[in-house]
């Protein structure tokens, strides 16, 4: 295990540099997998956020009036940026979130920057203006865009809003979660270095509960993007909601995968398995539920099982490593407790289970967990765990496996595979969610991301992401 240096900050990055914080009060980032202090960041509240809102406001106006071609220029700057600093952050989301250095390398560090290029290309093509009979419709900029975003992919939820709300002329203040907010300072090192005009972006870290909440109830804001849990998503709207501001809210989910009699059944719960453990199981839109046809449950068991056991977890800074840590004591606890809560309400283990690894005493690890016997009522049929947990549920006939499949409060992603993908296509055209991979369908960064039910509102990612950004007016001829 690598020694990490321990640093102190105290500064936010508002109004285009990094000023000492107007507020007292720290918090520490933890090491997941050594759970030393890696560093102290400013827990920001009234001061800094108005500090940083009132930058947000003057630069408001200067933003809105850039051109196309200027905001792409920065925008290509940035992205550059990340380009130039892939191991940093691979380096920085090993350290404080404990991603496996392989996962983090590729996901962690190399998604961001498959996301903003993306929107450098939308940039480039994107409608800003559009004739509706004796109308021309203009699409600007929605305002002061807040955005708060949690920890599990730390510099992909920041770039999915932050890029596509500058794109559209939107001057920002981001609040990261406070488990990961090292990332965020990097990725504000970054937007500095690109040199956007000072107030366009800012930084301020702080908790939830003060700084997300000031944020939110802002009056000099006008859009706020939320990811998170459905539970603070609820608040956030709600606050939103009293001020009219414009919201968007990324959720949590409960997401299944369906294999239909006919599938490659090996293929589809071993790539089952791998995503629902991937990030340790930190995935909203992860296939947290595999459904099965009765015929074939207890071979799918089996093969779950065997593919589970090749994932041990182990030190995230090992290139070998497959599955690091939680984020978090408060997440460890939490997805044992749910793994205790399943074997009480019947679930049979057969893989991993919710005692402590001893191997590994130190770091926030529990075993990657196959359920079996789980049925549609159980909590952690319902429930998100957000841990590296797969419960197995059998299904009689097609319908019965939509039913169960539609059967939480959450719809974010989801899964299909069949014998061929027009079986899956249909299937799928029935699932209330906002994601459907057929087959083993690639993830595409175009395509909108987000949920229906209690899973969210809005859409993330493409022309669907910017647009939350947009307001319309409409010129009348
Ligand atoms: P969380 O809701 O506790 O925190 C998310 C963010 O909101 C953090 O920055 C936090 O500081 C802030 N926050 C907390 N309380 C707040 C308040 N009262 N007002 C304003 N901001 C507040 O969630 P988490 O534990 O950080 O993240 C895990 C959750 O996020 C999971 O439920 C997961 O499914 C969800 N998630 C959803 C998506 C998606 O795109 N749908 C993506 C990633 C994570």
């Amino acid at each position: 295990m690598q020694e990490q240096e321990f640093a102190e900050y105290g500064d936010q990055y508002i109004d285009g540099a990094w000023r000492p914080s107007g507020d007292s009060g720290s918090i520490a980032v933890l090491n997941p997998a050594t759970e030393q202090v890696l560093a102290t960041v400013p827990a920001g509240a009234g001061a800094d956020v108005d500090a940083a809102v009132a930058a947000a406001r003057r630069a408001a106006r200067g933003w809105a009036a850039t051109t196309r071609g200027e905001r792409i220029a920065l925008l290509t700057r940035l992205r550059d940026g990340i380009a130039g600093a892939q191991a940093e952050i691979t380096a920085t989301v090993v350290a404080e979130l404990g991603a496996p250095v392989g996962f983090a390398g590729a996901v962690h560090a190399g998604l961001p920057l498959t996301v903003a290029t993306s929107y450098l290309t939308l940039l480039a093509e994107y409608p800003f203006e559009e004739r509706i009979g004796n109308s021309v419709v203009h699409a600007e900029p929605a305002g002061v865009v807040a955005a708060i975003t949690p920890w599990n992919y730390p510099l992909h939820q920041i770039v999915a809003k932050v890029v596509p709300a500058l794109a559209a002329g939107c001057p920002v203040v981001l609040k990261p979660a406070e488990s990961t907010p090292l990332v965020a300072r990097l990725f504000a090192r970054l937007v500095d270095e690109a040199g956007f005009p000072a107030g366009v972006f800012n930084l301020v870290t702080g908790t939830g509960a003060v700084a997300g909440a000031a944020l939110v109830a802002h009056p000099g804001v006008d859009v706020v993007s939320f990811t998170g849990s459905t539970a603070v998503g609820r608040l956030v709207a709600e606050t939103a909601g009293r001020g009219l501001k414009r919201v968007a809210l990324e959720l949590g989910g409960k997401s299944a995968n369906v294999v239909l009699p006919g599938a490659d059944l090996a293929r589809a719960v071993n790539v089952n398995v791998a995503n629902a453990f991937a990030n340790s199981g930190q995935t909203c839109s992860a296939w947290t539920r595999l459904l099965v046809h009765r015929d074939q449950y207890e071979e799918a068991v089996g093969i779950a099982a065997k593919a589970a056991a090749k994932y041990l977890p182990g030190d995230p800074a090992d290139p070998q490593t497959r599955i690091g840590p939680l984020v978090s004591a408060r997440q460890l606890a939490r997805v044992r407790g749910y793994l205790e809560g399943a074997l009480a309400q019947g679930a049979r283990l057969v893989a991993g289970g919710p005692e402590p690894l001893a191997e590994l005493p130190v770091g926030f690890y529990v075993r990657p967990t196959v359920l079996a016997d789980v049925t549609p009522d159980m909590t952690v049929a319902q429930e998100e765990v957000f841990g590296p947990v797969l419960a197995v549920l059998a299904y009689r006939d097609e319908d019965h496996a939509v039913e169960i499949a539609n059967g939480t409060d959450y719809g974010l992603g989801g899964g299909v595979w069949a014998a061929d993908t027009d079986t899956a296509a249909a299937f799928a055209r029935r699932l209330d969610t906002g994601q459907v991979d057929l087959n083993g369908g690639r993830f595409n960064p175009l395509a909108p991301f987000g949920g229906y039910k209690n899973s969210g509102l809005g859409r993330e990612l493409g022309r669907h992401g910017l647009e939350e950004f947009l307001q319309y007016k409409s010129l009348q001829y």
